[in-house]
């Protein structure tokens, strides 16, 4: 059976390596975007669906269209910070929209399959070795507050109608794909420039200023440690948890932390430099809320469906900054990056 598949915030990081592995699985698929040209327009063989997931004719119209026989659910305001702007559309999207899917699948498709993009944010200040499925959940953002209530309501879904939906409780993931918004991307792309032998750089971080202002990045705090994994790793867990007979939730992880000095230390390293002479602290960017520590506790999805990550620190990290640097080449250039080459 050839499988009609919908994803929705399919422009983003995660939305280009599951588009490309379900191509690569023989499905047909269609994707949402609220934008006619984003990253991934690019994508061969796609059904792209232009429209805003929180517009709720929207929502109905494209899951009644497409009928498809799996939804994947990454259609989010996805960094904890930004949500402080947008609280109540944080709650409608990030929350009250997963919901909403489930009702549209009673309505049209109930034997749908649904996966939903939790987070680890959901854990957010409860401080245990590693997080599992039954690790209590304190959340301190917006974020963390509407992805609870949607993983919540999947959860009471599954069990009142027996729809096969299920929850992917994803840890950091990151990849050449990452927006450079996140503090990973940002290092990758500051060590990057530093060893094409650039000072200061007219790429902007979120306060306006240049990532790389006399040969030196700016951040908050670099104790915050997290579980860092690849986004490529991440999909195929999402793909294995909606094919698995049994609907459920799972932590998606490496089991593995490490701080953001020591992602400083690889990326530097890795272009023969020392991060301490291209770092400077900067208080302002120290967040007041934060999940100071995450680590995945990935028992179940290793045992029951088998996975585990392929790619480990060193060669996610390497990866990015490989990237950014033919990114950057690309740039000066004028050369049109290809599919491969992270888009700024
Ligand atoms: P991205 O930010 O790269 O992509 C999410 C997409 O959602 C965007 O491309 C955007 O598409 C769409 N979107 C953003 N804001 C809104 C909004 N207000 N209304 C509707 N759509 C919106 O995220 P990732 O691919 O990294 O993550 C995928 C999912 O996994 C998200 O739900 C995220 O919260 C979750 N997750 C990710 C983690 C990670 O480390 N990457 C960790 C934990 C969870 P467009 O603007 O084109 O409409």
């Amino acid at each position: 059976m050839t499988r009609r598949v919908l994803v929705t915030g399919a422009s983003g990081q995660d939305g280009y390596y599951l588009i490309n592995l379900l191509r690569q699985q023989g499905c047909i698929v269609h994707a949402q975007s609220r934008r006619t040209i984003h990253p991934n327009s690019h994508l061969d063989g796609v059904h792209w669906h232009v429209g805003d997931p929180a517009d709720r004719k929207f929502l109905d119209a494209l899951i009644a269209g497409v009928m498809p026989d799996e939804i994947y659910n990454l259609a989010a305001i996805s960094r904890p910070s930004q949500s402080w702007d947008e609280p109540r559309g944080t709650a409608d999207i990030n929350g009250v929209v997963p919901q909403e899917i489930c009702e549209l699948l009673l309505k049209y498709k109930p034997d749908c399959r649904l996966f939903q993009a939790s987070s680890s944010e959901m854990f957010g200040s409860e401080v245990v070795s590693a997080q599992n499925e039954q690790t209590r959940c304190v959340p301190n953002t917006p974020y963390g507050a509407a992805k609870l209530y949607a993983h919540r309501m999947i959860s009471a879904y599954r069990k009142q109608y027996g729809l096969h939906v299920s929850t992917g409780i994803l840890f950091n993931h990151e990849s050449p794909k990452r927006p450079l918004v996140f503090v990973s991307q940002k290092i990758a792309y500051a060590a990057a420039a530093v060893s094409l032998g650039l000072d200061t750089v007219s790429e902007l971080d979120e306060r306006g200023r240049p990532i790389l202002s006399n040969g030196k990045i700016a951040l908050g705090d670099l104790s915050v440690r997290r579980d860092f994994g690849f986004a490529g790793d991440y999909v195929e867990a999402m793909s294995l948890i909606v094919r698995h007979s049994v609907p459920d939730d799972y932590v998606i992880g490496t089991g593995q932390d490490h701080s953001i000095e020591d992602f400083c230390q690889q990326a530097f390293s890795f272009v023969g430099r020392r991060w301490a002479d291209h770092v400077v602290l900067d208080p302002a960017l120290v967040r007041k809320v934060d999940s100071r520590y995450t680590r995945a506790d990935t028992t179940k999805i290793r045992s029951v469906l088998n996975w585990k990550p392929s790619v480990d620190f060193p060669a996610l990290v390497s990866m990015m900054v490989t990237a950014q640097v033919t990114a950057i080449k690309n740039s000066a250039s004028g050369f049109m990056p290809d599919a491969d080459v992270p888009k700024r």
